[in-house]
């Protein structure tokens, strides 16, 4: 009787294992790995993980191709303050003060000072903020990136594709300045619908046509460097890339004006613009300042264009940062008045007025939280339990976990999701995102938001339009 029973003990066990699916498969792998790091992050690694929908095109580049492109743009940098300038270049001694980028190239300690000048690279807390450090490497590459648009978007698309990412949100102020200099020409008018005409007769369908021109030619230029549609096609093209308008928010009103009305123009035209987003710190005077009058412009602009998009950036703040009347209001507001329907950070949820009636307003109308850990690690110095993701979780506000800056931060993707590996990662090595269906291009960065919900834990709530991948669970 013993060989019966033991044949049909396994052939038991054959057809549970055979029943199992993909999706627990995977969670069976990942309990297995979970507290060995190395492991974990090579099935991180390997997770498709849906998009990104939080990335500032400058940001996510990292220094040492900065120092490429500034090297073709024939720049010099500053010694001292390891800015980039357009002068005439000293020579590379080291007693020079202005000596051209490409001397970095043969001069090491020079090099390495400008990687960790643009980039967190051996920042220490301790010694400097991590907001003041973080926040000036813009402005010291900044110049790099001139001319270089396209070569950075294949950087993105290809890192994007060794990720396993199928889909990341650019954010970047792709019209060059032009929209500013627009507002300042036409100049501020209490009157939003008069001020808004008068920049359409006044040039801002130019800019709009300007903007699309230029990004057509900087996709040329990506798919060139990626090999797109050749024998040689790298992974970075199967990356689907779309674009959110980046508003300088700190700038003067008729400047932001111009750039929000800019940005719902652009949504209009062309369905690679899937958006815009106010960016730069927001705890700087004029952020802080003018965040009524920039809830005004977007609450009356919305109103000419119904069917936009918007995410904002709000709550990228600390109770310290900024006086505690600050920190009270700002997502809330977004989401009432300018119809965010998804929030960049929201790091400060719980200093808002009546934080749980937010939260639950939150999930509610859907609004999902774009969780940016490691820079709220750094610039803001939140994390672990102090960092709401959890909260947001237990009241059932969709996230979506994103790399904000992954150049400057030196942090990716699996890196992020290992951070907060836990039950809510269970289900996401099964998950493919956009491959499944075809949404609509005006619909598709949000129906990717759901997936990327679904993947980041909330993923009792899929997207209508979501399927199970058939090739889901592969791995
Ligand atoms: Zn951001």
């Amino acid at each position: 009787m013993r060989a019966p029973r033991l044949a049909m003990a396994v052939c038991i066990l054959a057809t549970l294992c055979s029943a199992q699916t993909p999706e627990e498969r995977a969670a069976k792998y990942f309990d297995s790995v979970r507290h060995q790091p190395g492991l974990l992050l090579a099935f991180l690694q390997q997770m498709p993980k849906g998009g990104d929908l939080h990335v500032h095109l400058s940001g996510a580049i990292y220094a040492e191709s900065m120092i490429d492109w500034a090297s073709e743009n024939a720049l010099c940098v500053d010694r001292s303050t390891s800015k980039l300038i357009h002068a005439a270049c000293d020579s590379c001694e080291t007693y020079k003060p202005k000596p051209s980028i490409r001397c970095a190239y043969q001069d090491h300690v020079l090099y390495n000072q400008l990687v960790d000048a643009w980039s967190m690279r051996n920042w220490h807390r301790e010694e400097e903020s991590g907001h003041d450090h973080f926040f000036a490497t813009f402005e010291k590459f900044g110049p790099a990136m001139e001319k270089h648009i396209g070569d950075a978007l294949a950087e993105v698309a290809s890192r994007a594709a060794a990720d396993h990412l199928q889909y990341v949100e650019v954010m970047n102020t792709a019209d060059g300045g032009q929209a500013a200099t627009l507002g300042t020409k036409v100049g501020w008018d209490d009157d939003f619908s008069k001020f808004r005409d008068k920049l359409l007769a006044n040039g801002m369908s130019d800019i709009v046509a300007s903007v699309r021109a230029q990004a057509d030619a900087d996709e040329v230029r990506k798919k060139e460097l990626l090999r797109c549609g050749t024998a040689q096609t790298a992974p970075g093209c199967n990356v689907t890339l779309h674009y959110l308008y980046q508003v300088l928010r700190g700038l003067p009103k008729e400047q932001v004006f111009t750039q929000i009305l800019l940005g719902f123009e652009l949504a209009k035209a062309d369905p690679r613009f899937v958006g815009f987003n106010l960016v730069m710190p927001e705890d700087y005077y004029v952020p802080m300042h003018d965040f009524d009058l920039h809830m005004r412009i977007i609450e009356a602009l919305h109103t000419f264009y119904p069917a936009a998009h918007v995410s904002l950036h709000a709550d990228e703040l600390a109770m310290g940062l900024v006086p505690p009347e600050g920190v009270r209001f700002h997502i809330r507001e977004s989401i009432e008045r300018a119809g965010a329907e998804r929030i960049g950070h929201g790091v400060a949820v719980m200093s808002e007025n009546d934080p749980i009636g937010l939260l639950k307003e939150m999930a509610k109308k859907n609004v999902l939280v774009e969780i940016c850990l490691t820079s709220n690690d750094t610039i803001l110095g939140i994390s672990g339990d102090r960092h709401p993701l959890r909260i947001y979780m237990k009241y059932g506000v969709p996230v979506a976990l994103a790399t904000d800056d992954e150049g400057v931060s030196r942090w990716n993707t699996a890196l992020f999701r290992a951070r907060v590996c836990g039950a809510i990662l269970t289900k996401c090595a099964a998950l493919q995102t956009a491959k499944t269906a075809n949404p609509p291009a005006d619909v598709r960065s949000f129906w990717t938001a759901a997936n990327a919900r679904v993947c980041n834990g909330n993923w009792k709530k899929p997207s209508p339009n979501s399927k199970k991948s058939s090739n889901a669970g592969n791995r």
